[in-house]
């Protein structure tokens, strides 16, 4: 298993979560929320996401969006050549495979 945060060296490692902490802080008391401090949930993000902290959320996040969606367009879309059932190839895939003549099809962009 590899996260982004394996990739900082350690003191970058450290260097983002002490600031991360700091911002939290700054959130905790409010600040964030009040007009100017929109940056501080906004470098929180950054921080967090360079930890790799929001990118798996995210990530999971799409993926559950993207069956959803496939899960509607297969009941909906039919295999052009032979009319079969469409089946999405796997889970956070965009392609649906006929499970009569196996074709594959971009069912989202
Ligand atoms: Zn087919």
């Amino acid at each position: 298993m590899s996260t982004a945060s394996q990739d900082l060296d350690p003191e970058t490692c450290k260097r983002l979560g002490d600031q991360l902490i700091r911002l939290g802080d700054m959130m905790g008391d409010g600040l964030h929320l009040e007009p100017d401090g929109k940056w501080i949930s906004r470098e929180y993000r950054q921080v967090a996401k360079a930890l790799g902290y929001i990118k798996k959320e995210d990530r999971s996040a799409r993926i559950t969006e993207i069956n959803r969606l496939m899960d509607k367009r297969t009941a909906q879309v039919k295999c052009r050549k032979c009319d079969g059932k469409l089946k999405q190839t796997r889970s956070g895939a965009k392609r649906a495979k006929c499970h009569k003549c196996e074709s594959l099809w971009q069912l989202l962009k």
